[in-house]
This record gives structure tokens, C-alpha cells and sequence, in this order.
């Protein structure tokens, strides 16, 4: 239901938790970050109910220490709220963590396509398959997080804004959207996504609009948009003149 993302010099998981409360008002029944620092382990912590639950249990976001992640409040359609539905979701490995609104329509037919091929799933959410889908790809191919996607966009049907780490590629957020929204923003170097305006305006009112089955990859001061044959494309950010 609500999506942020963040990639500075600043630790990741309390602007996280900032953003994450000013879409509040879109209503939700869980939450949850994943976090990463260099190159080291991608951390995910996940609470039912408040974020306030979510802010305690991370210490208002200082038991996390990297500078790049992605949080989000779930507004369930597939699988009951609770702490293994709600997002973030893994590959098996680990190597793909990330977060989505929306819904993917053909998750079971996708999701027995991944049994099929040994992938094992633990949650009842759409969100799970369309991590795991990415994964499979990414494995089989051999390419980049672009192509992965790219992949993955292709085969999925259903509306979706997804933020995505892989543990291959440190200090990175992939982004990607269909009929769901997604807005990017950069200020001083530091790369912020969300699903709405508002939890980012405190940090610029400069944004670029993602287009359906576009990509885009946030690093620290850099935003780079790809289309669906994995080129660059170019963008000009449109500036927010009204106040949240
Ligand atoms: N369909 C996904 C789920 O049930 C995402 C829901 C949302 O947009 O929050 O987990």
C-alpha cells in the first residue's frame, strides 16, 4: 500500500519510518524495512498492525545501521496480515529482497511455475512469487538487475509498484511499475522513491514520474531510468508545487 525508499549518506531506516507515517493515511495492517550497509547482509524486520510496533522494535530505526533501504505499510489482498505476509519478501538465498503494491493477477499460475522449478515459498502473498520470479530470472539469465525485471515484467499481469534490493549490487534500489503509483526524488545526492508524493516532499519537490513497465535504478546521486529493452531513457523531473 505504501512504499519508500532511500539510498544517502544518512542511516536508511529512520527516514524510512518518517515516509512510511505520511502515507499512513492510506490505511494498512503491517509493515516492514530491509536495510543494507556496503556490502553486507540485507537486514529485514517486519511488525503486524502500527508502525509504531515497527518503530519500537527497531528502536525508531537506529537498531539498523545502513544507508540503503526500502520500507512498507500492507494494505492485504493476498494472505491474512500478519508478521510472514507482510513485506519485505525474500528469495530463497536472500539475494532478492523487496516490496510491492498492488496485485499480480497470474501469481498461481507463476508461483507453480517456481515450485516446479524448486523454488519453496513461506508467505500466502503475490508479493512472494514476483520477488522469487525476479530471482529466477536473474539466476537463469545471468544478467543485471534491469534484465531480471525486464524479465519478470513480462511474464507478470496484474498492477504493481515494486522496490527491489539484490545483494549483488550494494548501495542500489531497482524500481519498477505498472497502473500503481511510484514517484523518484533526488536532493543533495541522496536518492529517495515512495508511492506518493508526500512522504518525500520534506526532502525535494523536484520528482520523476516512473511510466508503466519503466525501470528505475537509485544509487547515491544517481537516478538512471530504463525501458523494457533494458535502455536508458531520459526524464526531467516535474516540480510539486503544492504542499502535503
Ligand atoms: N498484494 C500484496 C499483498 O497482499 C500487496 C498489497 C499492498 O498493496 O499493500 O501483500
Amino acid at each position: 500500500c505504501g512504499i519508500v525508499g532511500f539510498v544517502g549518506n544518512q542511516q536508511a531506516a529512520p527516514i524510512l519510518l518518517a515516509g512510511l507515517a505520511k502515507l499512513e493515511y492510506r490505511g494498512y495492517d503491517s509493515a516492514g524495512l530491509a536495510v543494507r550497509d556496503g556490502d553486507g547482509k540485507i537486514e529485514v524486520v517486519k511488525a503486524k498492525g502500527r508502525l509504531k510496533v515497527l518503530a519500537e522494535k527497531t528502536n525508531g530505526g537506529q537498531a539498523l545501521a545502513g544507508d540503503c533501504g526500502i520500507g512498507h505499510t500492507r494494505w492485504a489482498t493476498h494472505g491474512e496480515p500478519s508478521e510472514t505476509n507482510a513485506h519485505p519478501h525474500c528469495s530463497d538465498d536472500g539475494n532478492v529482497v523487496g516490496v510491492h503494491n498492488g496485485i499480480i493477477e497470474n501469481y498461481q499460475e507463476l508461483k507453480d511455475k517456481l515450485l516446479r522449478k524448486g523454488y519453496q515459498f513461506y508467505s500466502e502473498t503475490d508479493t512472494e512469487v514476483a520477488i522469487k520470479l525476479v530471482d529466477y530470472y536473474y539466476k537463469k539469465y545471468l544478467g543485471t538487475p534491469v534484465d531480471a525485471i525486464n524479465h519478470a515484467m513480462v511474464r507478470i499481469r496484474g498492477s504493481y509498484a515494486l522496490a527491489v534490493m539484490f545483494h549483488d549490487y550494494p548501495e542500489e534500489i531497482y524500481v519498477a511499475r505498472k497502473d500503481s503509483p511510484m514517484i523518484l526524488g533526488m536532493a543533495d545526492g541522496e536518492c529517495y522513491v515512495a508511492s506518493d508524493v508526500p512522504a518525500i516532499l520534506k526532502y525535494t519537490r523536484n520528482v520523476y514520474y516512473i511510466g508503466n513497465m519503466e525501470i528505475g535504478r537509485l544509487q547515491k546521486g544517481a537516478i538512471t531510468f530504463y525501458n523494457l529493452d533494458g535502455d536508458e531513457i531520459q526524464k526531467e523531473p516535474v516540480e510539486i508545487t503544492w504542499d502535503a
